[in-house]
């Protein structure tokens, strides 16, 4: 396990999640334990991902006292879940996902190629920017097969799973991209709309264009 010094006074913290503190300079501090009790495990700014710019906010990097499979480290953070692949490697750390490790020592995919553009639902982009996703951007734990959307011949960034709330929250735009999708209306729609959870049941998934801003998604139950 490292050891980090952290130089609070330059710093004010700006999310506190229990797990994680955020910084206003962009540092995480990987916690366990709340307030008084809370051991920091790790503090650092996590490698960025353009497809997947919040992968703490969406839940796909959790903090981990683990050691990664790749790098031999345990830095803290890690991937929550199993890559596709031929080995079950789990704590699997950012930066591993970030530089390509994870998936030129192991073969493993965070999402499906096949996946991105959700399997021929949406537009076909080039083939470094579905490896890019694929093989080098965190993925996220849908209840089916997951579906990155694309639009503008681009990968757009995930911005989380989602249940009614979250979406309301996204405004009426995100709700609409989702009941459209889903094909449903009405009655129908409402009660299926209900039951959506960011966690449990049904989900919603939901993306943003990088160069249009255009939300686009999906959702899916088990
Ligand atoms: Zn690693
Ligand atoms: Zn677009």
């Amino acid at each position: 396990m490292q050891q980090f010094k952290v130089p609070i006074k330059s710093r004010y913290r700006i999310w506190d999640l229990g797990r994680f503190h955020l910084y206003g300079n962009g540092v995480y501090q990987a916690c366990e334990g709340r307030g008084r009790n809370c051991i920091i495990l790790s503090s650092m700014e996590l490698p960025d991902f353009k497809y997947h710019p919040n992968p703490i906010a969406t839940g796909s990097i959790v903090p981990s006292v683990e050691v990664c499979p790749v790098c031999g480290e345990s830095r803290g953070f890690a991937y929550d879940g199993t890559p596709y692949g031929t080995k079950e490697l789990e704590h699997i750390c950012p930066w591993c996902i970030a530089d390509g490790l994870a998936h030129e020592k192991f073969g493993v995919e965070f999402t499906d190629t096949e996946g991105v553009g959700g399997y021929g639902q949406w537009e076909k982009v080039p083939k470094e920017i579905v490896e890019e996703v694929a093989f080098r951007t965190p993925g996220f734990a849908g209840w089916q097969q997951e579906h990155w959307y694309t639009h503008c011949d681009d990968a757009a960034e995930f911005l989380g799973p989602m249940g009614k709330e979250e979406l309301e929250q996204m405004g009426p735009e995100a709700v609409e991209v989702v009941r459209e999708e889903s094909g449903q209306q009405g009655a129908d729609w409402e009660c299926y709309f209900s039951k959506l959870d960011r966690k449990f049941t049904a989900t919603a998934y939901l993306f943003r264009c990088r160069r249009c801003g255009q939300l686009g998604g999906y959702s899916d139950c088990h």
